[in-house]
């Protein structure tokens, strides 16, 4: 069979459909407040209340101006909207049920209640597609773009110059709630690129008022509450694929990919003489049916229409194999020649440089981006600062990542609980909080907000949480007649060093503190006499010992 039938004869099979829907015939379902009636027309709901609901949303829209107003007003005053099934044991039969935000936006969005007929409202786009979310991808096109538009076909529950209008004010809705979520600080990279892998969502970007843009994953519950997944900072998580992308295409990065070409085209070759096999083997098999269709006698209709059933299966059949098979060649990369590696391989050099340069705007980074990522789908575990990334490549390829995003919370931090042990564990050994906050930072234990490190502030706090504070700071520890030291030494007048020499000596009575294994020294009034008379002394010759009375502590209160 020639290729021109064989288009002719697809052709056929979607023209049907397409004229069918020029003639506003081509309908399946019906919204909320509309019926199929058993002659295949559409009408009103018969149900009075049903078509109240209906007529009280786009009222409602007309005063209050935005979709979550309208659906407010619902929940708050318990009107529910008149659904009947279109399939299922209760089909056809009217329910009630709570109004969702998207079944209210769908309603002010569909043609229908201003009795227009509409077809192709919708195209999908393969990029956006998520695996196993069979809706995904699709976004609405401009009424321009739609395939048919036939006013005054159904009855209407408002004129087509309201359904306008109600268009405009959601546009500009959208506008208003896109530009609040412009920030001023850089713009998200990946917006519309990335999604949750807890729940397949596409995350949305939003301004949040400590910071710039976040990929949120928003969802509402019937009342309107968000019980989305926790979000995620714009800038950590584009400075993570901003730095693979630059990886990928550093010149060592790039000379591996392009010595593993070679064997991808060996294994691509092999794949594509297996679909050319598949698809010539279908044609094969239409050819033979059409002969059959041919040479029958027309007289006899019931084998001609049996085997136009099989020409026009065999035909899809040819139809689907031809188009996987470009898919695949559309995926799959073609080889390069060895000047082109050449100039990849020189370009490549430049990259970084061009990447940061102020020539280059933040559109030119989203578009290379696009390029380069089909989506990045985060995890975020549980309510933790930690965030599995992997980056699905153009090639097919995902690379997996491990991300900090920034929480409110010490307690939200995966590592919380030995976080709090280590920090106590220093102290006890003595460790001063600077030197707790240094051993942390080198320990890789991070405070709740990204980009920040350890300070001896942040260590202060967390060990007054825990009755761990500077023990110099309590009133608790110093016994009386007891010092720290430090207050010692500037009471004797006397240097730190010559006083730990003493201790050293075992001149003075000391212990250490409990907790941070500071020296603590008792000398009571009597002990303070000895103390400085210790320390006027002086020995006639270098050599001569310090007399005893000098030397030997008192007997502290303990002893
Ligand atoms: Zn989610």
């Amino acid at each position: 069979m020639g290729e021109l039938e064989l288009h002719t004869m697809r052709g056929r099979l979607d023209q049907g459909r397409l004229n069918k829907a020029r003639r506003g015939e081509l309908i399946s379902t019906v919204p909320v407040g509309y019926v199929i009636a058993p002659d295949g027309a559409v009408e009103r709901d018969p149900d009075e209340s049903a078509r109240g609901v209906v007529e009280l949303v786009f009222a409602k829209f007309q005063e209050l101006g935005g979709v979550g107003a309208v659906c407010r007003y619902l929940w708050d005053h318990g009107i529910e909207l008149g659904i009947r099934p279109s399939r299922g044991p209760g089909r056809g039969r009217l329910e009630w049920r709570r109004p969702s935000r998207q079944t209210i936006r769908f309603m002010l969005k569909h043609p229908i209640y201003a009795g227009a007929y509409a077809y192709g409202r919708v195209a999908t786009d393969p990029r956006r597609r998520l695996p196993g979310r069979p809706g995904s991808g699709r976004h609405a096109l401009p009424m321009d773009q739609w395939a048919v538009l036939i006013p005054d076909r159904f009855p209407a529950y408002i004129p087509w110059a309201r359904y306008l209008a109600n268009q405009e004010r959601l546009r500009e809705n959208q506008a208003r709630c896109q530009s609040r979520g412009a920030p001023r600080r850089g713009r998200a990279l990946l917006g519309g690129l990335v999604a949750c892998e807890a729940c397949g969502r596409r995350r949305m970007v939003h301004s949040q008022r400590d910071g710039g843009p976040h990929y949120a994953c928003h969802r509402e519950d019937s009342r309107g509450h968000r019980t989305g997944c926790p979000s995620v900072a714009a800038a950590g998580l584009d400075a993570l694929v901003t730095r693979q992308i630059l990886h990928a295409l550093e010149p060592a990065a790039l000379e591996l990919s392009l010595r593993a070409q070679g064997d991808l085209q060996r294994e691509r070759s092999r794949l594509s003489r297996h679909w050319q096999r598949r698809v010539e083997q279908a044609r094969y098999d239409a050819a033979r049916v059409e002969r059959q269709y041919q040479a029958v006698d027309p007289e006899n209709r019931l084998v001609a229409r049996t085997l136009e059933r099989r020409w026009e299966q065999a035909l899809r059949e040819v139809q689907r194999l031809e188009e996987d098979f470009a898919r695949f060649e559309q995926e799959t990369p073609t080889s390069l020649t060895p000047a082109e590696q050449e100039q990849i391989l020189a370009l490549s050099a430049s990259i970084p440089g061009l990447w940061q340069a102020a020539t280059t705007t933040h559109a030119d980074r989203k578009e290379v981006v696009r390029r380069l990522v089909d989506r990045v789908v985060i995890a975020v575990h549980g309510t933790t600062e930690q965030v599995d990334v992997a980056i699905h490549w153009s090639g097919g390829f995902v690379s997996r990542h491990s991300l900090r995003r920034s929480v409110h919370r010490y307690e939200r931090l995966r590592d919380f609980d030995r976080l709090m042990l280590r920090i106590e564990e220093l102290r006890r050994g003595g460790c001063s909080s600077p030197r707790i906050a240094a051993r942390l930072n080198e320990e890789g234990f991070h405070p709740p907000r990204r980009d920040t490190a350890f300070s001896r502030e942040m260590v202060r706090q967390l060990l007054s949480r825990r009755g761990l504070s500077n023990e110099r700071d309590r009133s608790d520890v110093l016994r009386p007649g007891e010092w720290w030291l430090g207050d010692l030494a500037r009471r004797l007048a006397v240097s730190l060093g010559r006083l730990r020499q003493w201790q050293a000596y075992g001149w003075l009575r000391a212990r250490r503190s409990p907790l941070q294994r500071r020296w603590i020294v008792w000398a009571d009034e009597r002990e303070l006499v000895r103390l400085e008379r210790l320390q006027d002394y002086r020995p006639a010759r270098p050599c001569d010992r310090y007399p005893e009375e000098l030397t030997a502590p008192e007997h502290g209160p303990e002893a």
